[in-house]
């Protein structure tokens, strides 16, 4: 018999993060966007894939390596697959792969922008008293987690901090500040509402 409802939110950023490069036609340092299109360019039995950027302000072009000179027998078949269709899911991972994009950039703007969609996991045994919060991410993103918090349960950073102080915010994995970094995927959070008076309301802000 548990008080605690458990909710599982899913978190998918929605603007991808964006390389700024030098421009050749504007001749200065630009932010460049993914077209959504991939290359592909065979040269025997090697390949090249690249993912196309555009320039925000002309229309000059990035193409970000994916692989290079690589034989086409140790490409697995899922990624010439999705290369070949320009497999629009696919090509938004690669979008959103940041550490990949920093290697090949170096200076990467991110941002927080994301959807969320909200499912219960299991009901509480009334009356609720606990917040369990299991998240999933599909992509990395630069939302902290107190943000987060704040936004959708409609509490002030003032409040957080204040369930923080008191040890009734807690996280796993844990650690120092962890509520001021991103969000990560399988990230618990759980927070003890028993003594708040509007838990009710915080509750129903939690699920669908
Ligand atoms: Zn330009």
């Amino acid at each position: 018999m548990s008080h605690t409802v458990l909710v599982q939110w899913t978190i998918t950023p929605t603007i991808a993060p964006r390389p700024w490069l030098a421009c050749n036609r504007c001749r200065t340092t630009r932010p460049f966007q993914t077209s959504g299109k991939t290359r592909l360019n065979a040269n025997g039995r090697r390949l090249d894939a690249w993912l196309i950027y555009r320039c925000g302000s002309c229309d000059s072009t990035w193409n970000r390596p994916i692989f290079e000179r690589r034989h086409v027998g140790d490409i697995d078949q899922a990624t010439l697959h999705a290369l070949q269709n320009n497999d629009d899911g696919w090509i938004e991972k690669v979008a959103f792969d940041i550490d990949g994009l920093r290697r090949d950039a170096g200076r990467v703007e991110e941002f927080a922008e994301f959807r969320l969609r909200k499912t219960i996991l299991k009901a509480a045994v009334e009356p609720a008293q606990h917040l369990e919060i299991a998240l999933n991410l599909e992509m990395k993103t630069m939302l902290r987690t107190e943000r987060l918090l704040s936004m959708e349960l409609g509490l002030s950073r003032k409040r957080i901090a204040v369930l923080e102080q008191t040890g009734r915010i807690s996280m796993t994995p844990s650690g120092k500040n962890a509520l001021r970094r991103p969000v990560k995927d399988e990230m618990r959070v759980t927070i003890d509402l028993a003594s708040e008076a509007d838990r009710n309301a915080i509750l129903s802000r939690a699920g669908p």
